[in-house]
This record gives structure tokens, C-alpha cells and sequence, in this order.
């Protein structure tokens, strides 16, 4: 399946917030064989939040996945501009309400919040986009959403990195576990040669196997070391090709008098 991601949240523009969960969630997506396409970032603003999503939807990925912007402050304008972007209203979620109602009612029991019962900014989690499903927070408030466009699944996330995992695990991984694909990524370390140096080599096995991503990465320090990798997504017999052109890519390095390092 093709993945997008759209990650949400004016702290991740100025810099306050590191988005890990990006990269949380393409090494998921990626695991179960599945294509991330593109990451998209953009700040608490409904237009472009809107415009952001529709460009997405444009290239028709499968799943789009959203993070951030769930919660009950003002600045927190996902959920409005989502509605905008599908050209649906938000309207009032009961399932939602009766959720985060019970959320902020067992806070208080235990006397983790002190304010009681239900505000303005707690009922603006349960205004949801016409036709979503809402998907429980078994760690936080905000509950997620799920809704159908068309042939695309679109999940929207909080950004709390705790509750995106959680949300995530329950209710996306299976979905990928159950289309899953074949991943395969392999490689090793040499030295003695640098990486302009086997650059022809490997342009030659590109060339010979298109359907192999074969990458160089340097490793700075002292003795100059490159890891080369290759990646498969749904190839057959993926795990014997890849295998066969490592082989090839370890004599034409010991031809170059490189030195292959075997570390545990
Ligand atoms: P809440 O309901 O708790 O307010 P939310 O969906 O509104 O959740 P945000 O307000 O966007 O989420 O972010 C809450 C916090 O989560 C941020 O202050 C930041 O620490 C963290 N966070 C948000 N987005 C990301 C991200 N992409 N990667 C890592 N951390 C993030
Ligand atoms: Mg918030």
C-alpha cells in the first residue's frame, strides 16, 4: 500500500518539538512492506492544513495518516481543517462526547484535574468531520479519528508521541500486518575504497537489477568506512537476489583491493 503522512503542529516549524513520530511511523510502514510516498509538514493553520490534505489526496495514496492538532485549545485547528480539505462540516460526535466525558470524569474522581464536568474546550474534541468514526485514547483525551474518502483510509492522530503509538498499534499496524509486503534490506561495511570510487559498479547493478535500491551511505571517522545497502519492497525471490548481488558487489570491492569488514 502507499502511505503519506501529514504532520501537523506550528512547534515542529519554529523548532521547540523534534517530529519523531514520522519517523516512528515510516519505520512501521516500512517493516510491513508498505511504501511511505511522502512526508508533508505544516503549521496549525486551517488553510493550509486543508490545501495540504487535498494535494495528498490528489496522488491517491491508500492510507493517510495525520499527527498533531487534536486537542482542546484554540490553536488546535486539525480537526477543522480536515473538515475543510473533504468539504464536510464538523458536526457533534456522540460516541466521541460520551468518551471524552467519561476521560474527564475519572480525572476528577481521582482528583487529577480539579475542574469537573464538561466546557467548551472539552466538547470541541468531539466535533469530528461529518462520516468519522472516532477512535478511543486509551491514554489521553483526544480521541483519534478514522474517516472513508473514497478508496483512502484516513487515520488522524494526536501528536502526544505515547498516545500516537498506542493509536497506531491498535488500529493501523494490524491493517498493515494484513496487507503486508515483503521488506528486505541487507548490506555490509567496506574500507579502502571510497564511495566515488565503486559509484560505476554500482550504477552498472542498478542498471542490471531495477528492481533493487543499491545505496553507498559514508560512515565519518578516522579509517574511512561506507556501508552499502540494499533494499527490496515485494521483489520474488527477493531474499536470493539480494543475497547474490551483495556477492557480487564483495568480489568487485575485493578486485578494487577494498577490504570487507565482518563485525557482529
Ligand atoms: P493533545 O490532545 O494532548 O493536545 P494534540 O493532538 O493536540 O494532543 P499537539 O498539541 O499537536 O497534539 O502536540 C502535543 C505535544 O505532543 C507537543 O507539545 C509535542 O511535545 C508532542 N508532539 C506533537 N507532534 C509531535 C511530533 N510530530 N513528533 C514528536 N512529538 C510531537
Ligand atoms: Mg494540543
Amino acid at each position: 500500500m502507499d502511505v503519506e503522512l501529514l504532520i501537523i503542529g506550528n512547534e515542529i516549524l519554529i523548532g521547540k518539538t523534534l517530529d519523531s513520530n514520522s519517523n516512528w511511523m515510516a519505520k512501521r510502514v516500512t517493516r510491513y512492506g508498505h511504501r511511505l510516498r511522502r512526508i508533508t509538514t505544516v503549521g496549525d493553520d486551517l488553510e493550509i492544513i486543508s490545501s495540504a490534505l487535498q494535494e495528498i489526496i490528489k496522488r491517491k495514496p491508500d492510507i493517510i495518516i495525520t499527527s498533531g492538532g487534536l486537542g482542546p485549545t484554540f490553536d488546535d485547528m486539525t480537526l477543522e481543517g480536515i473538515a475543510m480539505g473533504l468539504n464536510r462540516k464538523l458536526e457533534l460526535n456522540k460516541h466521541a462526547l460520551s468518551s471524552i466525558k467519561k476521560v474527564y470524569k475519572h480525572a476528577y474522581d481521582r482528583g487529577i484535574l480539579k475542574l469537573e464536568g464538561m466546557t467548551k474546550e472539552r466538547e470541541k474534541m468531539a466535533y469530528l468531520p461529518q462520516g468519522s468514526i472516532p477512535l478511543p485514547n486509551t491514554i489521553g483525551t483526544a480521541p483519534g479519528v478514522k474517516i472513508n474518502e473514497g478508496d483512502i483510509r484516513l487515520y488522524i492522530l494526536p501528536g502526544v508521541p505515547t498516545e500516537l503509538k498506542s493509536m497506531f498499534r491498535n488500529v493501523i499496524l494490524p491493517i498493515l500486518k494484513e496487507r503486508q509486503g515483503k521488506f528486505i534490506e541487507k548490506g555490509f561495511l567496506f574500507s579502502g575504497i571510497g564511495e566515488s570510487q565503486i559509484a560505476p559498479y554500482t550504477g552498472e547493478l542498478e542498471k542490471k537489477y531495477p528492481q533493487l535500491w543499491i545505496k553507498t551511505h559514508p560512515h565519518i571517522g578516522l579509517s574511512v568506512e561506507v556501508e552499502i545497502s540494499i533494499t527490496a519492497f515485494n521483489v520474488e525471490n527477493g531474499e536470493e537476489l539480494v543475497d547474490k548481488v551483495l556477492d557480487e558487489i564483495k568480489e568487485i570491492i575485493l578486485n578494487l583491493k577494498g577490504e570487507i569488514i565482518n563485525r557482529e
